[in-house]
Formats: structure tokens, sequence, C-alpha cells
């Protein structure tokens, strides 16, 4: 490091370092940001605070879905206006997100925190699989809609989930191909993930 470090540089330093762990932020972002937040008016460096912390605080995860929420249960499980006879798999609560922009999908969710992945040691009882198959115990469903991720993880969770839930005689279907091998949903074009929730398939 440099020498002939004041206190704020040590301070600064450290701040560089914070955002550097943030997803996406790399070590030149990372001292960008630093800056500009030092040349930032105080209350919209407080701001910034107070939102980080009440996201941390106030922020739970829903009970019935798993979706984050800071009423339990959350406002999509709560509404009369959705469809509960259909509940749509996605890995992070992020998609659903991605999936209400598109504004074609109007049933309910179900959010598994992750996708099976034996490399990274992720195992069935790692992800709320277990929540979701209590969820189809009371016959009220007839849709489970499987929008893992179209990459390995996701492939093999919305396998292991299908063999799972097959036996309840649900309707299992699975988002169309037009998805990119690979990719994550959140980062997929509405016109996209559109045709891929009105193209979904029997799986
Ligand atoms: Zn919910």
């Amino acid at each position: 490091m440099n020498q002939g470090l004041t206190p704020t540089a040590e301070a600064v330093s450290k701040l560089i370092q914070e955002l550097n762990k943030l997803p996406g932020i790399g070590p030149k972002s990372a001292q960008r940001l630093a800056y500009y937040l030092l040349r930032a008016p105080e209350e919209q460096a407080e701001r910034l605070v107070e939102a980080i912390q009440s996201v941390k605080q106030e922020i739970r995860l829903c009970s019935v879905c798993f979706n984050v929420t800071d009423v339990d249960p959350c406002l999509l499980c709560r509404s009369d206006q959705r469809d509960r006879s259909k509940i749509c798999i996605v890995e992070q609560p992020q998609d659903i997100l991605a999936l209400e922009h598109t504004r074609i999908y109007n049933g309910m969710y179900h959010v598994l925190h992750g996708a099976i992945s034996p490399t990274e040691g992720v195992g069935t009882d790692d992800i709320r699989i277990k929540e979701l198959m209590q969820r189809l115990q009371d016959g009220s469903i007839d849709e489970v809609i499987l929008a893992t991720n179209p990459n390995l993880e996701g492939e093999q969770t919305a396998m292991y989930l299908s063999r799972l839930i097959s036996p309840l005689s649900i309707r299992v279907t699975r988002l169309a191909r037009g998805l990119p091998f690979g990719t994550e949903l959140e980062y997929a074009d509405d016109v996209t993930l559109t045709q891929a929730i009105e193209g979904r398939q029997e799986f």
C-alpha cells in the first residue's frame, strides 16, 4: 500500500474493500464508488446506510412462498387477484421480479433459494423443496411451472422436482427453450421471457 496513509485514507480503503465484495463490482468500480460517496452530500450517504440497514432488519422471507417481504405472508401470497391453482418455481427472489415484469403470469410462486449442485455441495435438503412439497399436498394446485435457470444446476433441479411431483397428478411444465442455455432468468429480456412462459411444455 501507499506510504503515509492518513486515518481518512484508511477509512476510504476499507470502504473500497467492502464495495469490492459486492457482485459485479471490481476494484476499479469499487474505487470510483468510494470516491463518489466521499464527495456526496452527507444526507445521501446516510440514506444509503439506512436503506442497507432496513433491508437487513425489516426484510424476511414469506412463510408461504419464501419470497423476500416486509409483511408475512407476502403481497403476492395475500392477493385475491392471483390464480392459486398454479405455482411457478424459481431459484431466487429476483426471478419473481423478472417474471412479474412480463405481466404474462398471474399465478403463485415458490422460491427455492438455490439449485441442486453436487459440485458446490448443494443437496436436495439445502433448498426449499420440502416446503414446496407441503404446499402441493392439499390438492388445490393443478400446475407447477419449473422456472429454474436454463443451466446445468437449474436443469438438474427441474428434473428432480419433476420426478417428485409427477406422482401427485399435477401438471408439470418447464419454461420453453427460447432461453439460451447457460443464462440466468434475471438477465433475460422481457420478450424472451414472455415467449418462454407462453411456450412452456409438459416436463
Ligand atoms: Zn409469499
